[in-house]
């Protein structure tokens, strides 16, 4: 399933334990796009990665991606952060300049501390 992609049914997605993710993946600016720049594509080429840390920072739901990532224990970018198992992967964030960071935790900590 693609990012962004609707599940047949509310019930569904309920059963599938995805109705939270599908309430916010709707407003998500990767809806539709190749999963593969979250993950491989995002690894392999940095300015990919940056052009994925920009779109990210333009989301409107970079927010509920992160904490959703974190909280799932997941794998690939979630709200503009590399993630594995949940937590910051500084090999694949290596990248990012502090002004990115700084945007980026401004945004997903919403002033609190954050355990990654
Ligand atoms: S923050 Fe990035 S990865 Fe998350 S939904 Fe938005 S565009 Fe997609």
């Amino acid at each position: 399933m693609e990012r962004g992609e609707s599940p047949e049914s509310t019930t569904q997605a309920v059963m599938d334990g995805k109705f939270l993710l599908n309430m916010w993946l709707s407003e998500a600016l990767c809806a539709g796009t190749d999963t593969e720049f979250y993950f491989d594509k995002y690894e392999n080429d940095q300015e990919t990665a940056k052009d994925i840390d920009r779109q990210c920072l333009s989301c409107p739901v970079i927010k509920e991606c992160f904490d959703y990532g974190v909280k799932t224990e997941s794998y690939g970018v979630w709200g503009g952060v590399f993630l594995n198992d949940g937590k910051l992967d500084n090999v694949r964030n290596s990248h990012k300049t502090q002004e990115v960071w700084q945007r980026l935790l401004g945004i997903i900590s919403e002033g609190e501390d954050i355990d990654l």
